[in-house]
């Protein structure tokens, strides 16, 4: 079955700033659409928003998976409604194993938890994730690169109907690269993943490539087109977009055990 992630006039905020200026997007099954914009255009806020961190306050739009409206629900319900968030600062998690997690979030969606150890064996060989690494506490003193392998293990495991990568590729070498689009793209084929690659490097998609690209700056997506866009950005940068096309700023630095997504009311 096709399903829909609808984004519509989706805005955003932290408080005193506005940050996404009525948003919208739609992605079916199977496709996967790119979201190029320069430093601190709003890609990271989009992919807070979709998934319902709480420090982000949504003031109007909608966010839809095959009709089911998704803001308002907290993220585990989110997920459960089939939206996967690959974070660009994946946190760690000090005292819950990877298995632990994949095995509560497999038995959330009503899947059987025993699965768990043979699923997560077989998506790091798939991309090479090395198996000394999977009885480390969630992310405790891995690298950049291997978190993000850590994030693509979690998506092959979870199968979820959409997945949002925001920056998927940083901190990656061009193998791990190469692996780990390898893997999303087989997952868009074989199980019809829907995705929403955020990026502001074109190289990601020349190894998982985009059917439609977008380009955001400014919290508002200011171009759409096909493949070709992503090339003409390579060349020219965010300048004709209204953005430049600064180095990478430093990154922020995350908490080590606060949770992002913890629901503010619990
Ligand atoms: P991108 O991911 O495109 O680099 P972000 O969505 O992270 O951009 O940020 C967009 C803008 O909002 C930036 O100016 C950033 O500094 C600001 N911003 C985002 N999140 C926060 C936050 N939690 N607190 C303060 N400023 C923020
Ligand atoms: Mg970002």
């Amino acid at each position: 079955m096709t399903s829909v992630l609808r984004i519509s006039g989706l805005r955003a905020s932290i408080p005193g700033k506005e940050i996404l200026r009525s948003i919208d997007l739609e992605v079916r099954s199977g496709e996967v659409h790119a979201v190029m914009g320069p430093n601190g255009s709003g890609k990271s806020t989009l992919s807070h928003a979709l998934m319902g961190r709480s420090d982000y306050e949504v003031q109007g739009g909608s966010v839809t998976i095959d009709g089911q409206e998704l803001l308002g629900l907290p993220t585990w319900r989110r997920a459960q409604a089939g939206l996967f968030l690959a974070m660009q600062y994946p946190i760690e998690v000090p005292g819950v194993s990877l298995e632990d997690a994949l095995g509560e979030a497999l038995a959330a969606l009503g899947r059987d938890r025993g699965e768990v150890h043979e699923l997560v064996a077989a998506e790091a060989r798939g991309i090479g994730f090395d198996e000394r690494f999977l009885t480390r506490p969630l992310n405790v003193d891995l690298s950049g690169g291997e978190r993000k392998r850590n994030e693509t293990l979690q998506l092959g495991v979870l199968r979820p109907k959409f997945a949002v990568l925001d920056e998927i590729d940083s901190g990656l070498d061009i193998d791990a690269l190469r692996a780990v689009a390898r893997r999303i793209e087989a997952a868009t084929s074989e199980h019809d993943l829907g995705v929403l690659a955020i990026t502001h490097y074109s190289r990601l998609l020349h190894e998982l490539r985009p059917d439609v690209v977008h380009v955001l700056t400014g919290g508002r997506i200011v171009a759409t087109g096909g493949p070709e866009l992503a090339q003409e950005l390579e060349r020219t940068g965010y300048a004709a977009y209204g953005g430049d096309s600064e180095e990478d700023a430093p990154a922020p630095v995350e908490p080590r055990i606060a949770d992002p997504y913890a629901d503010p009311l619990a």
